[in-house]
């Protein structure tokens, strides 16, 4: 038996069953997983913790499920990057990157999500998968729903970039390009949700799906010697990451696994779609809804599901949110690269972009430990550096020919 007590409305707080359900009946509010945190307690300390797999897995009975673990076994546990070198470019004393350019099998953090997914998925017993994506949920469907066994549907906006679109083919699912914006495809697969008994990880098992993303942040409490930094700054799409990056801080705090916790949750978008981050910046509690136009179109939800709790966690932990033009996010790619040697997607770029932002304005304390959050690898992205990469030296195979080469650079 798991440790869930079952599912709770975040608006009017009627409770429901453990089912694949995602709106309140009575307000439409969203439904939250519950927790039995008074057993978890007794099960889940550091010691019980560090002496399992490095996967999401370890942190089990915090995630949603009854049984084993059965899909995902390797995924999660990816690198929290001390960036003495970023940190050094950008002025400040400590600086870590969460890094899910490497997450597995995927390489991105929608790995985390998929895998509670689709083990939810499983128990249910559904036998088909689906999922409306801007991009990296659609590979990450793709193949944890390979390996599953299940039957995949996956539906993307069309206009999605083609090394994105042919990532998510290799694996074979039924993938539908759907034209229009995402929250025309999320608003089409809604529909799709209600007619056909399908397991859609981020619509009607969404409540399950979302709880993945917590093994983000009970990673980089664990990676940092079971500390909470100072502040941590998340990409925002849906803006459920953020909220649950905070959930899974509070969760350490609630079992007795944190002794402290004074995070500053700071939200980052691209310019070019960012509700959350209007929002804050104008002290507003009302989202307004975007027709999203950037390069970082794995964040580019314009009418985004959790933005109004997103900008209630920020606001609560004295954080902020902004948000980056286009090149502002090629200069943030570009900047991590040359100075950790870690190559993010465009999501990646606008992290450290708003990063930079933030301190810049003194939001973010020079003195302080942060921690940016990078869920995304730029291989998938290439598209968007396009002439905007430093040039190759092209030359005919003679000795000559190489050291003109080292002339014009000066060497
Ligand atoms: C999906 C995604 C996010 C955040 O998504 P939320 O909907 O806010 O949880 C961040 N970065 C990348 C690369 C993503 O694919
Ligand atoms: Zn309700």
């Amino acid at each position: 038996m798991g440790y869930v007590s079952g599912l709770k409305c975040r608006e009017c707080g009627r409770e429901y069953p453990v089912d694949p359900i995602y709106v309140c009946e009575f307000c439409f509010g969203p439904l939250e997983v519950v927790y039995d945190y008074k057993r978890i307690k007794k099960v889940l300390t550091r010691k019980s913790i560090e002496k399992r797999p490095k996967s999401l897995w370890r942190y089990k009975e915090l995630l949603p499920i009854d049984g084993e673990p059965r899909v995902g076994l390797k995924s999660g546990f990816t690198p929290l990057v001390k960036a003495d070198n970023l940190a050094k470019e950008l002025g400040v004393k400590e600086l870590y990157v969460k890094d899910d350019t490497v997450a597995h099998p995927t390489l991105s953090f929608k790995d985390r999500v998929v895998a509670v997914a689709l083990t939810k998925a499983k128990e249910f017993g559904f036998d088909t998968v689906a999922c409306a994506s801007t991009g990296n949920l659609a590979h990450s469907v793709s193949a944890h729903g390979a390996k599953a066994g299940f039957k995949r549907f996956v539906f993307i906006p069309a206009t999605l970039e083609p090394s994105k679109i042919v990532a998510s083919l290799v694996y074979e699912p039924n993938l539908v390009a759907v034209d229009g914006n995402y929250d025309e495809v999320n608003r089409l697969c809604s529909e799709i949700a209600n007619k056909y008994k399908w397991a859609f990880v981020n619509i009607n098992i969404r409540p399950f799906y979302a709880e993945g993303s917590k093994t983000h942040g009970f990673e980089i409490i664990e990676q940092l010697d079971w500390k909470a930094p100072d502040n941590v700054v998340v990409p925002c799409a849906s803006g459920s990451l953020l909220t649950k990056v905070w959930k899974s801080f509070k969760e350490f705090k609630e079992i007795g696994i944190l002794k402290e916790l004074e995070t500053k949750v700071f939200a980052a978008q691209a310019t070019g779609c960012s509700p959350i981050s209007t929002a804050i910046k104008q002290g507003v509690d009302v989202i307004r809804p975007v027709k999203p136009n950037t390069i970082a179109k794995s964040l580019a939800i314009g009418n985004p599901a959790d933005g109004f709790y997103a900008a209630q966690v920020v606001k609560e932990t004295g954080g902020y949110g902004e948000d980056v033009s286009d090149d502002e996010i090629i200069e943030g790619i570009k900047l991590l690269a040359k100075t950790e040697g870690i190559f993010a997607e465009t999501a990646g770029g606008v992290t450290i972009a708003t990063a930079k932002k933030l301190i810049e304005q003194g939001r973010i304390g020079r003195n302080e430990t942060t921690v940016v959050c990078i869920t995304g690898n730029g291989l998938k992205t290439q598209e968007a550096l396009a002439g905007r990469t430093a040039e190759v030296h092209h030359i005919k195979p003679n000795m000559d020919a190489f050291e003109d080469v080292l002339k014009k650079i000066g060497r």
